[in-house]
């Protein structure tokens, strides 16, 4: 079964809950949603989705944040620390350097826990309540241990995260730790940590919110609802493209679904869809190998390396979801060095937004996408910056300018101006 753009709607089967099943992606299986735990296809091992008998439309969404988009997620509300809303930024001295039409920065930064990753916990711990399991786990490059320690704790359940040891920002272990995940330092990569979460996770020792997890990318399918929302509102049209950095692909996923479920309901015109723009570092890019090679599949990279932690991933999960989705949109996807992710992260910082390492690949990604002709200069795009500044400060404090030791006078100091 192919996720293409214009494929239709799928009848509910017996068992959907509440008009909510799960589908396997690859063989067409369908689930009850919460009768049971289950991450993949029983029949094939194929990655799953949630569907819904019901599909959206842009006047019943009402509310601010995640759950005004209860439409298509599976509950109406969730565990909440109001994620979501974030904001869509003008950046009129970046849209005009790189030379687009339009630039907005919509910069998921600014969501409680410093990243996207809460839009896809409060849905995903909500499921976990639903399925009445008592620890959730996760591997991950930071930010989803720190989300899923937030959520986990505003859940009441108990949080378990294996990291990738000397791998992570430090902003990121410091959330997970005060906000009480059990955190387990694995001498491996990211992708090492997922093969043994999911050894867990299979073997019932805990709930896993990785983004192989569907539930989690339906909260994050919002961010995609949100810029339309925004471009609609200020322009009266969507933008062109979206370029976002991907790592394990969730987030270029769940924008696909959100547009896919929009144009089965005949609330989007396919010609209209936004092309999903992906970016990865030099030093990690499967996705990008793939899409370059014209591949089916994506092979995994045993070894990575880069500056932005976040996107330090050899074996993207979610690609069989996302290879269709860059594809079916007509977008791309491109690599950038990590001098061009520093760079950007420096330009972004000139317009007031602060960032992480891995959210400023995708203006880096727009700037050579723009400089090689690829992206024309007609375009409205909106880049998608993942986590906030603060979460790598270490990354920060070396982009940008030390500080200058004074004495302690007035004198001392306007001497030290003067030179
Ligand atoms: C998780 C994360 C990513 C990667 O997102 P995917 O959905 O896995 O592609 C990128 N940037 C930041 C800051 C992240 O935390
Ligand atoms: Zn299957």
């Amino acid at each position: 079964m192919s996720l293409s753009l214009s494929g239709d709607q799928p009848e509910a089967p017996a068992d959907a809950d509440d008009g909510v099943w799960l589908e396997c992606i690859e063989c067409g299986e369908t689930f009850a949603p919460f009768d049971d735990v289950r991450y993949t296809c029983d029949e094939c091992d194929g990655l799953l989705e949630a569907r819904y008998e019901e599909l959206p439309t842009f006047d019943e969404f009402e509310g601010e944040g995640v759950w005004r988009y209860s439409a298509v997620l599976p509950f109406d509300e969730g565990v909440s620390i109001r994620e979501g809303a974030t904001p869509l930024y003008e950046v009129p001295g970046l849209e005009n350097d790189i030379g687009v039409e339009t630039l907005r920065i919509k910069h998921e930064g600014m969501n409680p826990t410093g990243s996207f990753k809460d839009r896809g916990m409060t849905v995903g711990v909500r499921v976990a309540k639903e399925l009445a399991v008592d620890r959730l786990a996760c591997a991950s490059t930071g930010n989803t241990s720190a989300a899923l320690a937030a959520y986990g704790s505003r859940g009441g359940m108990e949080t378990l995260v294996l990291l990738p040891a000397g791998k992570v920002a430090a902003g990121k272990v410091a959330q997970a730790s005060l906000h009480g995940a059990r955190i387990l330092e694995v001498d491996g990569n990211f992708d090492a940590c997922l093969d043994i979460v999911q050894d867990l996770a299979e073997g019932g020792e805990a709930y896993l919110l990785n983004s192989l997890n569907p539930f989690r990318l339906e909260g994050q399918k919002t961010i995609g609802l949100e810029i339309l929302e925004g471009f609609l509102a200020d322009y009266d049209t969507v933008p062109d493209r979206i370029v976002l950095p991907v790592g394990n692909a969730g987030n270029t996923s769940a924008l696909y679904k959100a547009f896919r479920e929009l144009v089965q309901a005949g609330e989007l015109a396919e010609s209209d869809v936004p092309k999903l723009t992906g970016v990865q570092a030099e030093g990690a890019a499967p996705m990008v190998e793939a899409i370059e090679n014209g591949a089916d599949e994506v092979r995994r990279w045993e070894d990575v390396e880069t500056r932005a932690t976040a996107i330090r991933i050899g074996n993207p999960v979610n690609a069989p979801k996302a290879l269709p989705g860059i594809r079916e949109t007509g977008g791309t996807a491109v690599a950038v060095s990590d001098a061009e992710i520093t760079d950007a992260q420096r330009d972004l910082a000139g317009e007031g937004i602060g960032v992480e390492p891995a959210s400023a690949a995708s203006v880096a990604g727009l700037r050579k996408l723009r400089r090689e002709g690829i992206v024309g200069d007609d375009e409205r795009v909106a880049c998608l910056t993942t986590g906030h500044l603060l979460k790598d400060p270490d990354a920060a404090a070396a982009a940008g300018a030390d500080p200058e030791p004074v004495p302690a006078d007035t004198d001392g100091v306007l001497e030290h101006l003067q030179n």
